[in-house]
């Protein structure tokens, strides 16, 4: 048995970014940069108006000063046109500041008087202007490689002309429910059978993840089957196979992936629940063997299948989301392996909710933070200890 840390650091280590691509802009979302990316235009591009209004002259302004009205700037392509003290110029939001401009005078502000305003505000120099560059420079960095694309990130490209984006590689992932009692949801159930919940389970972490599932298979717990099931699953750069991860006769996954030349790197690590898990190699696919228990196959993708899926993809922070918490009751961990409790972060407030077994799915169905309690680890209420938060 290996400590989590080991594990994930042999898991890390196996696994590499898969090759880039190119996309557009609204494809990449929730994707990882591939490439750093540097201003191309400063924002905003040219000085501009802020308000719908009049450009003036600042120094020749104050309350009760007359002004001729002499132009009209929208927005849109720039006229070219001047100002001089006396005069204003008609004036839209993002149109560019007349020459000799300063100032804009919000059409509020004003009485409009034929050809001639009569200002009811006195005017600052700079006011309602937005200056070029004020907001981004060119050439300043807008986006990390590695850094997750989001919607104002999107935007940000956009409006610096870019219709595509280079995103990290995509991972291609196969999932292999193994175990005799399992049915599809769906079909009739006979006594001593279960309903199948882990491939949805893990198909729905994976593609949270960004990873792409595209096949999900159910297997008997017999070498023939299995053999032909991992053949196919090993075709992907990830498969996840649950279940028949232990040590009973009917568990042959380990056996059945050496027979196919798998090299196994990890095969149990101290984490609870999640111990029997397994990661190796066959060819380029890496195969992750997350335990049948449904918790257990929860908190093990999440420890060590996400931040390997997020590399592949290219991504820099391979953490789930942190957040501290006042902790609602005592917790103390006399075993001799870490324990992620599962519980609900609300109001600042962490406590555990269910039964905090491996196979109880309901506790972990109310949960949105794990608490990672490490060996000869005693909690008291009151204290603020610190999450990792799967949802929200
Ligand atoms: P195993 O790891 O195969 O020994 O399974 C451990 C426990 O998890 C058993 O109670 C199984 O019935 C249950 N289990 C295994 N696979 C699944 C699955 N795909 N969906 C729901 N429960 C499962
Ligand atoms: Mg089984």
């Amino acid at each position: 048995m290996i400590s989590e840390e080991e594990a994930r650091r042999k898991i890390l280590d196996a696994v590499h970014p898969l090759p880039e691509r190119r996309i557009s802009l609204l494809s990449g979302l929730d994707c990882f940069s591939g490439e750093d990316y540097f201003a191309r235009l400063p924002l905003p591009n040219f000085d501009n108006s802020a308000m719908d209004g009049y450009a003036v002259v600042a120094t020749s302004c104050g309350t009760g000063v007359r002004l001729r009205v002499i132009g009209e700037q929208p927005a849109g392509l720039d006229r070219q046109l001047r100002v001089s003290p006396g005069e204003a110029i008609r004036i839209f939001t993002g149109a560019p500041l007349p020459a000799g401009a300063d100032a804009i005078v919000m059409q509020e502000d004003v009485t409009r008087d034929g050809a001639e305003i009569v200002l009811n505000v006195d005017v600052d120099p700079g006011e309602f202007v937005r200056k070029r560059g004020c907001d981004l420079a060119k050439g300043q960095k807008i986006l990390a490689k590695g850094e997750r694309i989001r919607p104002a990130t999107t935007a940000l490209l956009a409006s610096q002309g870019f219709a595509e984006v280079t995103i990290g590689g995509e991972v291609d992932m196969a999932i292999i429910s193994t175990g005799d009692e399992l049915v599809k949801p769906g079909e009739k159930i006979k006594q001593g059978q279960i309903y199948e919940s882990n491939s949805v389970l893990l198909q729905g972490l994976a593609q949270r993840c960004g990873a792409s599932v595209r096949s999900v298979e159910y297997c008997p717990d017999d070498r023939d089957s299995l053999t032909e099931a991992l053949k196919r699953g090993i075709q992907h750069d990830v498969l996840i196979i649950s279940g028949g991860m232990s040590v009973g006769e009917h568990d042959m996954v380990q056996s059945t992936l050496r027979s196919l030349g798998a090299k196994i790197d990890i095969w149990r690590v101290a984490i609870k629940p999640g111990k029997p898990f397994l990661f190796g190699r066959v060819d380029k696919c890496a195969v992750f063997g997350l335990p049948g228990n449904p918790v257990s196959a929860f908190i093990t993708f999440l420890q060590f299948v996400r931040p390997a899926i997020l590399k592949m993809m290219g991504a820099i922070n391979l953490d789930l989301p942190a957040a501290p918490a006042r902790l609602v009751v005592d917790l103390i961990n006399d075993g001799d392996r870490p324990h992620y409790v599962r519980g609900k972060l609300e109001d600042g407030k962490f406590s555990p909710v269910g039964r905090q077994e491996s196979h109880a799915l309901f506790g972990l169905s109310q949960s949105n933070a794990l608490l990672r309690v490490a060996v000869g680890e005693s909690l008291k209420a009151g204290e603020i200890v610190d999450l990792q938060i799967w949802d929200g």
